[in-house]
């Protein structure tokens, strides 16, 4: 027999994040086939898989009890089985005069997590969390500092899109009622790191109607800390998804520091990742890097990171956002000043580096980037 237990303490060896009690089967869990079989087992015809479908990504209808067209007594099972309550709003709050909107979800088992919606002129986007926390530990990202919580689920991932699409359609978001354009893993959690509920999320938010929102893959943007196998699998799936790698530094001393998982896979190594992604996908990738005052942000690092990025001689398979570090509270590190700034960008530009800073929605609600906390008490 093999003893699967730690010799010392006796516990279990897990290496994976603590599920206390799995999340709720839900629709959004399931393919398209799996609903029909789902179906299939409660007694109904195949077919109405796709009616209920139909409820829920074209009219947004999640209560199964408003599935009029189906029996009543089914609808209660259905309820029950397949569209329990995954996310409980506890919290919402605005800025920039409503055109940013946080909200705090608490799940089944008290995990908390938050997403943020933004309408800029002509589109809107909804910033969504990929787990319970972070265990990536990057130390001037807030999420970094509480740790993992949990793997999110599929559905759980899903259930943020349907809940900002809903608002959008309640007109609760001003000047706008129609649906989100651009959905970013850039809340909560390494999405890389839980890669087979990000990627069946996506999944359904590309599937065109009865069974998913519809939504082109160019408008959907994966941020990652840099998993190298995890970026080379999701090149491999045949979706023009833009990839987001956050490298924040030019060299390894500084990035082992600012990102420790560049322990594990160097700068060198991501950016070759990078690279492949944007030759197999033929979508440009974006490279993150939050400025902080005295840190990263001289203009020697912008010369270094033009030399970093400069692959085979070009610079067309990239694009480089600088982010404004967020400060989160307790952080020795803050943002750059604006002269310092300029002179990264003008660096950079001097190079032929594609260079934008970003702007900094939802600050004064600590809903920008690297602020998500979801402390709650
Ligand atoms: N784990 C993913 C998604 C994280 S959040 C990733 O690392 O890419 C999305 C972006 O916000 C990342 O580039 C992250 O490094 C950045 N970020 C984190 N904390 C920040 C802060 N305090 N200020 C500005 N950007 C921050």
């Amino acid at each position: 027999m093999t003893d699967t237990t730690d010799p010392v303490r006796r516990l279990p060896l897990v290496f994976e994040a603590p599920r206390r009690g799995k999340p709720p089967k839900h629709w959004f869990d399931l393919s398209v086939d799996e609903r029909k079989d789902a179906v299939v087992a409660m007694g109904l015809p195949r077919y109405r898989a796709d009616q209920i479908s139909r409820h829920v990504f074209d009219r947004l209808e999640d209560d199964a009890s408003r599935f009029t067209d189906l029996p009543a007594e089914i609808r209660v099972e259905l309820g029950q089985q397949l569209f329990p309550r995954l996310l409980e709003q506890v919290t919402q709050q605005t800025a920039d005069a409503g055109r940013t909107v946080k909200t705090l979800w608490r799940l089944h088992d008290g995990a908390l997590l938050e997403s943020v919606l933004m309408r800029y002129p002509g589109r809107t986007t909804l910033c969504i969390s990929s787990q319970a926390g972070c265990g990536m530990a990057c130390p001037f990202c807030a999420t970094g500092q509480g740790g993992l919580k949990r793997n999110l689920s599929q559905a759980e991932i899903v259930a943020q899109v349907l809940a900002a699409d809903q608002m959008l359609a309640q007109g609760l978001i001003p000047g706008t009622t129609g649906r989100l354009n651009n959905i970013v893993f850039m809340g909560m959690g390494e999405p890389l790191a839980n890669y087979s509920a990000v990627i069946g999320a996506i999944r359904t938010f590309l599937a065109p109607g009865p069974n998913g929102f519809g939504m082109s893959a160019r408008g959907i943007t994966v941020s990652t800390v840099g998993l190298v196998p995890k970026i080379r699998q999701l090149a491999d799936e045949g979706l023009p998804l833009t990839l987001a790698l956050s490298l924040h530094a030019p060299t390894d001393a500084l990035r082992d520091e600012l990102v420790p998982i560049n322990e594990r896979w160097n700068v060198e190594e991501v950016v070759e990742a990078a690279w492949q992604y944007a030759q197999t996908t033929k979508r440009r990738v974006s490279i993150e890097y939050a400025m902080m005052r005295d840190i990263n942000d001289s203009v020697e690092h912008a010369h270094q990171l033009a030399r970093v990025l400069r692959r085979r001689g070009e610079w067309g398979w990239v694009h480089v956002n600088l982010i404004p570090l967020n400060p989160t509270p307790g952080s020795r590190w803050t943002a750059s000043r604006k002269a310092d700034e300029r002179a990264f960008i003008a660096t950079l530009e001097g190079h032929g580096v594609p260079v934008t800073l970003r702007d900094t929605r939802g600050q004064e609600i600590d809903g920008a980037c690297g602020q998500l906390a979801a402390t709650h008490p």
